[in-house]
């Protein structure tokens, strides 16, 4: 059985699956745990799903904006996270994704707190969790050969420290095997503008020099945010892990049991985080998920909703899709959701379902 759920957040990110299976198979994965809607809608929504030292089997982060983000300490504190994995960041995207929390942040002294804390994520993330937690790193430059990792391997149960975009993390449950497959598309061009931008900042000395308030480093960095154009802006702001969670039909165990497999061949997820849907990612999951598609009932829009995420091809494109999730707080200041994305969705006989802080827009989905 698998429980998923997206939880009523906000203007941000948080979503689980617990996976049930066998006498006492239990296998629990987040996606993403942030929100910048004021008030307790986050912190009650991790209250309610997680109870005290609960397991998390691994933790998915799609990239490091606040909104997706700054529930991780809690969810830390709260349960033990054995696996984090998260896109890998070359010295200029950690610099960039700093610029952007600095330039963004309310100088009020908690919150300054909670800022250094995000900053030691992006920088040290092995610092940031407990000394258990198992860190890894999702190189974008993906090859044809997918690999596969058995996440349930008595002999070695590790993630390895650095995989490749596009590897298969699998369980196994009863009769079919389920995969995680995370998929982290970077484009070459941002890297270069932002690579010349920031050749001037230390990434070692970041951390202290902010947590002593040196202005002339705090200026630098916000100074790199200050000056890159809009349209590269946007373009930075949008790069996000995707994860693909669904059943590996190649590798469907053949038995009795199968025609109830069948029946939820369509139970799988295709979390975007905030990804800028373009033409190349579209390419790229293409590539790397094409066998997996038929599998893909739901569909995290990207990016709260925003039109310039969105890419009209992707209802034809995933046949089976049926459920269309949009995460946004109702008052952000970005117009979230778009009605032309909500729309399109309609057009191609998806349902949308929008969850905000409101806790009656919750959407859980079980599979039997
Ligand atoms: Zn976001």
């Amino acid at each position: 059985m698998l429980i998923r759920e997206f939880h009523p957040v906000g203007q941000g990110a948080f979503y689980t699956e617990k996976h049930k299976y066998g006498k006492d198979g239990n296998f629990t994965i987040v996606y993403d745990c942030g929100s910048t809607t004021k008030g307790n809608a986050l912190k009650e929504a991790i209250n309610s799903t997680f109870e005290c030292n609960n397991i998390i089997d691994v933790l998915f982060i799609s990239h490091f904006h606040e909104d997706h983000i700054n529930g991780v300490k809690r969810l830390s504190k709260k349960c033990e996270i054995k696996n984090v994995v998260l896109p890998l960041l070359d010295e200029s995207e950690k610099i960039w994704a700093i610029a952007k929390i600095l330039c963004e942040a309310e100088s009020e002294k908690e919150e300054e707190k909670e800022r250094d804390a995000l900053i030691q994520l992006i920088i040290k993330p092995k610092d940031f969790f407990n000394e258990g937690t198992k860190i890894t790193v999702v190189n974008p430059s993906g090859d044809n050969n997918q690999n596969s990792i058995n996440l349930q391997d008595p002999e070695d149960p590790e993630i390895p420290e650095k995989i490749q975009s596009g590897t298969k993390l699998s369980i196994k449950k009863q009769d079919l095997i389920w995969c995680f497959i995370p998929i982290n598309y970077k484009n070459e061009e941002r890297k270069n503008i932002l690579k010349e931008k920031t050749q001037d900042i230390n990434i070692n000395n970041v951390i202290e020099d902010i947590k002593s308030g040196n202005q002339t480093t705090i200026n630098k960095i916000k100074e790199v945010y200050k000056n890159i154009d809009k349209e590269t802006k946007k373009d930075l702001n949008t790069t996000s892990m995707l994860l693909f969670s669904g059943i590996d039909k190649n590798e469907i165990i053949l038995s009795q049991q199968n025609l109830k497999s069948c029946s939820h061949s369509n139970a799988g997820c295709l979390y975007t985080g905030d990804a800028n849907l373009c033409e190349e990612l579209i390419e790229e999951l293409k590539r790397i998920l094409k066998n997996f598609f038929p599998y893909i009932g739901t569909l995290q829009v990207p990016h709260h909703g925003s039109t310039r995420s969105y890419n009209r091809d992707i209802p034809i494109l995933l046949e089976e899709i049926r459920y269309a999730v949009i995460s946004y707080g109702t008052k952000n200041k970005y117009k979230h959701p778009s009605c032309d994305v909500i729309c399109d969705l309609i057009k191609h006989r998806l349902i949308p379902f929008c969850v905000t802080e409101d806790k009656n827009t919750k959407v859980t989905q079980e599979i039997k």
